[in-house]
């Protein structure tokens, strides 16, 4: 059954955004031992550019240089950048420490 336009503008108005929904995460740092490493490089893989554009909680980011870095403390442990990279050796991919990592709280 097709929604009325009345319908889907009040769909429109309750509908929650991903980056509010990530708001509700908590992490727990474990400081100066991030599970996820990109290999040192001069120039990014396509794979290694691709993942600062799908990894839902924006943990990559190209530096000044180019080069593609990852500050892992939100990651949600979705293992999309694990399945890009994980075979080339662009990232070294781990679960982080028992209890640290994301706490999800509605979910
Ligand atoms: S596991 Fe998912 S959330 Fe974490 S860095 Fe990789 S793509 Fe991003």
């Amino acid at each position: 059954m097709a929604m009325t336009k009345l319908e889907m503008g009040a769909a429109a108005q309750t509908a929650v955004k991903v980056e509010e929904k990530l708001f509700y995460n908590r992490y727990l740092v474990d400081a100066g031992r991030p599970h996820i490493t990109v290999r040192p490089h001069d120039t990014p893989s396509a794979a290694l550019l691709a993942l600062t554009r799908i990894c839902p909680a924006g943990c990559y980011s190209q530096a000044d240089g180019g080069q593609v870095e990852i500050a892992s403390d939100g990651c949600m442990e979705c293992g999309t950048c694990r399945v890009l990279c994980g075979e080339s050796g662009d990232i070294e991919w781990n679960y982080p420490r028992g209890g640290f990592g994301v706490l999800y709280k509605f979910g």
